[in-house]
């Protein structure tokens, strides 16, 4: 199958409003980052994990034209609240599913309660919660996910294992001895790193490259960058142990 990178940046995006440092002036097209979101596609399949703020954007910018599922790692701002662009893969006839945990779930309809009433005006998202239990193996058309539940500061929100790839973004905390099994075997590594200094609710990028290795991860993506970094210099200190993904970059990705 094959994956997209349709946003690596943390919640402000690079550049940051307003900023004039070295990376959100740079004229590296690798320091320009939407938030972070990815697309899976399997013969006809196409799943989006998260929506941000700019996934109108970043569905043009990849040609989306069909979808048949988004899995939402949590309910920040940053990775929810281009939801509403959703209506365009919806219709009278088709209500599109979400999947998350029912915690997430039940942010995202207080947040978008238009999207899941019964009687909603025309021309509104029409979407369908289903709710994965931590740990759950589950289908959307020829690709098979599997909940993976993870530690954003006190925050207990899902990552997605599939195939041989997991995308475990705005992670402070893998869980392994609970995770063991889940995040065995993996060719490739999505893993949130903020920065070089630690974070309360998200890896550095030296705690990021520690719990790849320990789990024994093949490739290793660093994702959600912020702006006091640039690419350059994280492939610099980083490779070949691990790489910034970059928005646009795709990969291929095995089955199990
Ligand atoms: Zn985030
Ligand atoms: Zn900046
Ligand atoms: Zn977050």
């Amino acid at each position: 199958m094959k994956l997209t990178f349709l946003g690596t940046g943390t919640s402000h995006g690079i550049p940051v409003i307003g900023c004039h440092c070295p990376v959100c002036t740079s004229s590296d097209p690798h320091d320009n980052r939407y938030r972070s979101s990815i697309l899976i596609e399997k013969g006809d399949t196409k799943v989006i994990i998260d929506t941000g703020c700019e996934f109108r954007l970043q569905a043009l910018r990849c040609g989306l034209d069909s979808l048949d599922g988004v899995l939402y790692t949590h309910a920040h701002a940053d990775h929810l609240m281009g939801l509403d662009d959703l209506r365009v893969f919806t219709g009278e006839a088709r209500r599109l599913p979400i999947y998350s945990l029912a915690s997430v779930l039940e942010t995202i309809g207080k947040c978008f309660p238009y999207a899941f009433a019964e009687f909603s005006y025309k021309g509104v998202p029409r979407l369908e919660m289903v709710e994965v239990k931590e740990g759950e193996i589950f289908h959307i058309g020829d690709i098979s996910f599997q909940a993976i539940p993870v530690l954003h500061g006190a925050m207990r929100i899902a990552g997605y294992r599939f195939g041989k790839a997991a995308y475990l973004t705005d992670v402070s905390d893998l869980l392994l001895e609970e995770n063991a099994e889940r995040l065995s075997g993996l060719d490739v590594l999505i893993i949130g790193a903020l920065r070089t200094k630690p974070h309360w609710s998200h890896f550095s990028f030296d705690q990021a490259l520690e719990n790849a290795r320990r789990i024994n991860a093949g490739t290793v993506y660093f994702t959600h960058i912020n702006h006091e970094t640039s690419d350059a210099e994280i492939r610099r200190r980083y490779l070949p142990d691990a790489c910034p993904a970059y928005d646009t970059l795709t990969l291929e990705v095995d089955d199990e």
